[in-house]
């Protein structure tokens, strides 16, 4: 079935048109920079030219438009009616409390998007703008909201309360939600095709390190903790986010520098974390290459980062008392031998060995074990591939909903 996957931004649209049965990839692209003077436009067909231009797109809606005039382009043929498409898969980041699972998008669904809006001000009010302008765009088929935190529901009360008083749970749902959900998911599930073990049997540490940076504590198949929290804020130290700090600074910073509530925000989610850190980058190769060239806020903030994963890989072999493997995945995750190698180093008491060659020959896109024979712990790292989780989801959904139209 081919689904179209989207995932929008304030200021942006990503989309994956993939053929879910066949799990293969048919086109991407990315329209950014919606409603400036000059918008970007990429288009990546698989095996096609691709495109990138500059041109004015004021709105979301006008974005689907001009994702679904490019693939339909008789140039381009990439497919030759929208009713080609079969079903449109969303990415949603919170889905709050209510959703454990993938749903069918309707009129409750999409109310229910809006009232986490107060829980993830900078991404579900976008999710639901995109969700409106590809029903406008592809009226007939169904859409199918998929979560970030669905998969982290299963964590149990111990895990996602904070000590603060209980009423700010009961009455507000402040709580640990976890995010980045769908590919703790998936790289946890390529990680059981490699094993002859049954998955309730198995405790896995997934490690997913790009931009925004998360682990999460898998126990027999299940998320049982994760390092983000209420919101994507907290946990590790990413590429500007602060992750977990001592909440008491906020009241010493705000007397000190006067500052106002809002700039904490920014501060802590856009000025903080690596870049904060090394006073240079938010990005780990840049950092990477200033730390190699003698720079010593690079090699700290490096070394934070690093040291961060290591105590939530303690934390977490603690809390499921026991760990078969631990996955690396995403950008850093993926494609940097030294972070994934510093972030386990001095780890042996807990029977994890990194096998340096192994490390440091990794083919790129593939599922590879790096831990040495005699670590008691495996270590993998391992693609994630978010969007074909939303792809395969939303194909499951769609074939069983009433009103899809090929049923
Ligand atoms: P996002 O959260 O935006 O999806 P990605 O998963 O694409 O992020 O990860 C982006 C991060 O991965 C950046 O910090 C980038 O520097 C880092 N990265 C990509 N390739 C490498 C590499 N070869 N070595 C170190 N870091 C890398």
């Amino acid at each position: 079935m081919l689904v179209l996957v989207i995932n929008c931004g304030s200021s942006s649209v990503k989309y994956n048109l993939i053929e879910s049965s066949e799990e293969r990839d048919v086109c991407k692209g990315m329209i950014e920079r919606i409603g400036a003077v000059t918008s970007i436009v990429k288009h990546e067909p698989v095996g096609k030219k691709h495109t990138k231009d500059a041109r004015a797109i004021s709105n979301h809606t006008e974005a689907l438009q001009e994702i679904l005039d490019y693939l339909l382009s008789p140039e381009n043929k990439i497919i030759n009616s929208p009713s080609d498409i079969k079903a449109v898969g969303h990415r949603v980041v919170h889905g709050g409390e209510m959703f454990k699972d993938s749903v069918l998008i309707d009129e409750d669904v999409e109310n229910a998007i809006e009232q986490a809006f107060d829980l993830a001000p900078l991404h579900n009010p976008p999710n639901l703008r995109g969700i409106k302008a590809a029903q406008k765009n592809l009226p007939d088929v169904p859409h199918v909201a998929v979560f970030d935190t669905a998969f982290h529901h299963s964590l149990p009360a111990e895990a996602y309360l904070y000590g603060i008083p209980n009423r700010f749970y009961r009455r507000y749902k402040i709580r640990k939600y976890g995010f980045h959900g769908t590919s703790h998911y998936y790289v946890s599930r390529q990680y059981y095709k490699q094993i002859d073990k049954p998955v309730e049997d198995t405790k896995v540490i997934t490690c997913h390190l790009g931009n925004g940076a998360s682990l999460s504590a898998v126990d027999g198949g299940k998320s049982i903790d994760t390092s983000m929290g209420f919101t994507p804020l907290s946990g590790l130290v990413m590429g500007t986010r602060s992750g977990d700090i001592d909440p008491s600074i906020l009241f010493y910073l705000v007397e000190k520098e006067e500052l106002p509530l809002q700039n904490l925000h920014a501060l802590l989610n856009r000025h903080s974390g690596l870049l904060g850190l090394s006073g240079y980058a938010g990005d780990m190769r840049d950092l990477i290459e200033e730390a190699n060239n003698g720079d010593r806020r690079c090699q700290q903030a490096i070394d934070v980062f690093c040291y961060k994963i290591k105590q939530y890989v303690g934390s977490y072999i603690a809390s499921m008392n026991g760990c078969d493997a631990i996955v690396f995945t995403a950008g850093i995750g993926e494609n940097s031998s030294l972070i994934r190698k510093q972030s386990l180093q001095n780890m042996e008491y807990m029977g994890i060995e990194v096998d340096e060659e192994k490390n440091n020959n990794i083919e790129r896109g593939k599922v590879q074990k790096i831990s040495a024979d005699s670590s008691k712990t495996d270590v993998y790292v391992i693609p994630t591939n978010e969007e074909l989780v939303i792809a395969i989801d939303t194909a499951k959904i769609a074939l069983a909903a009433d009103q899809s139209p090929w049923v």
